[in-house]
């Protein structure tokens, strides 16, 4: 077995009961058995690794993470495939932005290649928890916070890094829907110099007033825009975002207030590599409501770990409401989604080397 790392391993002699129905799992309502952590200090660096029960942290009150929120984080999946395999998509790819997301809020690094080793193992260890239906996985979720007890405001000397992993449903149990989406023009989620590009918890802290506005108007998710013209189009709450107009495929150039997605990413080599002309520049959100008015914006769609790749049905933007792709999926969104899936539960072959099998 190519898992030769030594880690501490505590087996959880209390198993969860597992009394769900894989078709109502919903998104990170459950986690499994154990978790992975280590500590981390200024002076010895990374220490005492190991995999044990699941349980709560216990944090001193003055922990520099609940006053400044120094916290970063990840999400990937492990999916089972038809063949028995278990199957992880471009694991590297996530720990290496953790590393640029610690970079810019001066966390410490981990070793890529030993965190991967680490996914692997605990993945094994808890592989009766990956469900077996289409479209469900066990998610993911590398978390770093400063721990040191003190309350001056600057970098953290100690850290805390763990792995969280637990069953999600398929994103879209009943197939695959398109979804509203809401452009906000009053509120940004980002700016270029701050932290956008970084997985941090303090992005999501400031998306969520108005993506609780969009709901209260019936829309699920929040299509921002840059923070100073407002308006060119940046991303969507956890996704990227793209737009099949009749000539190419667009989407927003990573400006420094956007995500660098890991599916964005995928998304642009395939399309790239079936022919399609594909533009990472800046787009104004006029651009976008002209191509649906004339016909010319064909699809619409966001990109991430959660849903892979979701239609986006209809827009809405200054009181207006925009139908895309007569609220139906289109032609390249869906086939975008079957390819990807088709990697991540290892049915198709693929030339990139992404997806990696976990040998049992
Ligand atoms: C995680 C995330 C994405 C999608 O990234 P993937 O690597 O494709 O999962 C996009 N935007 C934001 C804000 C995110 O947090």
């Amino acid at each position: 077995m190519a898992l030769n790392i030594e880690v501490d391993f505590i087996e959880n002699k209390k198993k969860k009961e597992r009394n769900y129905e894989e078709t109502q799992l919903g998104f990170g309502k459950y986690f499994s058995d154990h978790i992975f952590i280590m500590e981390y200090d200024g002076k010895k660096g990374w220490k005492n690794p190991r995999i044990i029960p699941y349980q709560p942290l216990v944090l001193d009150p003055a922990a520099l993470v609940f006053h400044y929120g120094q916290t970063i984080f990840e999400g990937l999946k492990a999916y089972h495939g038809k063949d028995n395999g278990i199957y992880l998509f471009r694991p590297k790819d996530n720990i290496k932005r953790m590393n640029k997301s610690a970079a810019r809020l001066c966390m410490p690094k981990v070793d890529e290649d030993f965190i991967v080793k680490i996914i692997k193992k605990l993945v094994l260890i808890e592989k009766d928890w990956i469900p077996r239906s289409h479209g469900t996985s066990l998610y993911i979720r590398p978390v770093m916070i400063a721990s040191e007890p003190v309350l001056g405001v600057r970098a953290s000397s100690e850290y805390i890094f763990y792995i969280i992993v637990g069953p999600v449903g398929s994103y879209y149990p009943e197939g695959i829907n398109p979804i509203k989406i809401f452009v906000s023009d009053k509120f940004v989620r980002a700016v270029k110099g701050g932290i956008g590009e970084a997985k941090a918890g303090g992005n999501y802290a400031a998306s969520l007033y108005a993506a609780e506005e969009a709901k209260k108007l019936g829309y699920s998710q929040v299509l921002w825009l840059d923070a100073i013209a407002r308006k060119y189009v940046e991303e969507v709450g956890a996704m990227n975002i793209f737009f099949y107009f009749e000539n190419a495929l667009v989407t927003p150039s990573l400006s420094g207030s956007i995500l660098p997605g890991i599916t964005r990413d995928s998304v642009i080599k395939i399309a790239k590599n079936w022919g399609i002309k594909v533009e990472e520049r800046m787009l104004e959100i006029d651009e976008v409501i002209d191509g649906i008015k004339k016909g010319s914006l064909k699809d619409v769609f966001g990109s991430g770990t959660a849903a892979v790749i979701s239609p986006v049905g209809e827009l809405y933007y200054k009181d207006n409401k925009y139908t895309v792709s007569d609220g139906k999926i289109g032609e390249l969104t869906k086939r975008l989604y079957d390819e990807i899936m088709s990697y991540q539960y290892g049915e198709k072959e693929e030339p990139y080397e992404w997806v990696e099998r976990i040998d049992i």
